[in-house]
């Protein structure tokens, strides 16, 4: 049996008043799972919830038959957190650092130890600059370092808060290999407002704004259900706003310095609008708007 985390109606709201989940429920299965949302939607709150750091006012997390909420314990054990901001010793090597990890996490025999971060060294391509202080990395290095001690202990669950900000596409595309080959055998959750991160990585999505789920599925899928119904135009920047009047414009965006809108419509609505192949852009943008989002690009 694969494993699954189960989140039924969780809902929280800040001292301040903020309502940053409502009734949110969700079923992850093992692999790589994507949840979508603008900044403010809740995302963190989800992850940090999930990672047991903070309690929901009401609803239920399971994980296998573990419940999250009352036996935080027994999900550390076998949780991995790479949380939005992550704090390294500058002046500490990853080898040192990940070494100091995995006494933290309980694996106290030295030559254990010594495989274990030797070989996560390895799989997140540290292994040649392992004794260079953390200090001194890249963006990208340090991200693969956080998933090297996020992996410290076999995790059953790993969560990943907005992984990719920041790096060049070299480096991105680097993380994204490495998360993909996690994301076989485990749970990998990865919190993200970058729509083609989860367009490329993830085979279960959920989009959520101002705490709620709007839509969940399989990306393909439900790119899928959008086929024939999205159209492009490229307009002079001053036809925007009687465009937004008349059509339902789910994005804009500057190609070459053009302003190209896609619209959302049953039949082809003239004016020289062309058909596109839909993107997870467009699902992305148009369950927004449907939601009454702004369809900012
Ligand atoms: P995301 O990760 O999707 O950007 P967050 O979960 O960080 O969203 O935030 C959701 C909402 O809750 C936002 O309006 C944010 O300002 C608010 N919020 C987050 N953390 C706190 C906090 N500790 N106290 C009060 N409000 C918070």
């Amino acid at each position: 049996m694969s494993l699954e985390l189960r989140i039924s109606d969780l809902s929280k709201t800040y001292a301040n008043g903020v309502q940053a989940l409502r009734n949110v429920s969700l079923t992850i299965p093992t692999g790589m799972f994507g949840l979508l949302g603008p900044n403010g939607a809740g995302k963190s709150t989800l992850m940090r919830t999930i990672a047991t750091l903070q309690e929901p006012d009401s609803g239920s997390i399971t994980l296998g038959d573990i419940d999250v909420v009352r036996r935080k314990d027994d999900v550390r054990r076998i949780l991995g957190y790479l949380p939005q901001e992550f704090g390294v010793y500058p002046k500490m090597s990853a080898d040192a650092m990940l070494n100091h990890f995995a006494v933290l996490k309980g694996i106290h025999e030295a030559r254990r130890r010594r495989e274990v971060v030797d070989s996560l060294l390895h799989q997140t391509n540290l292994w040649e600059v392992r004794k260079q202080n953390l200090g001194g990395y890249s963006g990208g290095m340090r991200q693969r370092f956080g998933i090297a001690q996020a992996l410290i202990g076999d995790p059953k669950l790993i969560i990943v808060d907005e992984p990719t900000a920041g790096l060049d596409p070299g480096e991105r595309n680097r993380f994204h290999n490495l998360l993909a080959e996690i994301g076989e055998n485990i749970i990998v959750i990865l919190s993200t407002h970058i729509v083609e991160d989860v367009a490329d990585l993830c085979s279960q999505m959920a989009i959520i704004s101002h705490g709620r789920v709007l839509l969940t599925g399989d990306p393909m899928e439900t790119i899928a259900t959008m086929k024939g119904r999205i159209w492009k135009k490229t307009i002079a920047k001053p036809e925007l706003a009687s465009c937004q009047e008349r059509y339902a414009v789910i994005s804009t965006r500057l190609v070459s310095g053009r302003t190209v809108i896609h619209v959302l419509a049953e039949h082809d609505p003239g004016d020289g609008f062309a058909q596109v192949d839909p993107d997870l852009e467009d699902v992305y943008f148009s369950t927004l708007s449907r939601a009454g989002e702004i369809a900012a690009a």
